[in-house]
């Protein structure tokens, strides 16, 4: 059984914000819709918030 995978984003007070494994792999947030793929490193989420991420870091 795999470890649960957390939102990094979605931080509430106790823990993150577990994620939903997906029938392909990925794993969903329900909240912000943040995807993760544990087994791609190579994976590029394109949720709104890394997508902000990745644009400060071009703008910077
Ligand atoms: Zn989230
Ligand atoms: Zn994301």
């Amino acid at each position: 059984m795999r470890a649960t995978v957390r939102c990094p984003y979605c931080v509430s007070d106790l823990a993150f914000f577990a994620m939903v494994a997906h029938v392909d792999g990925r794993y969903i947030c329900g909240k912000c819709g943040h995807t993760a793929y544990p087994d791609d490193a190579a994976y590029l989420c394109r949720c709104p918030k890394c997508l902000e991420l990745a644009g400060a870091r071009m703008a910077s």
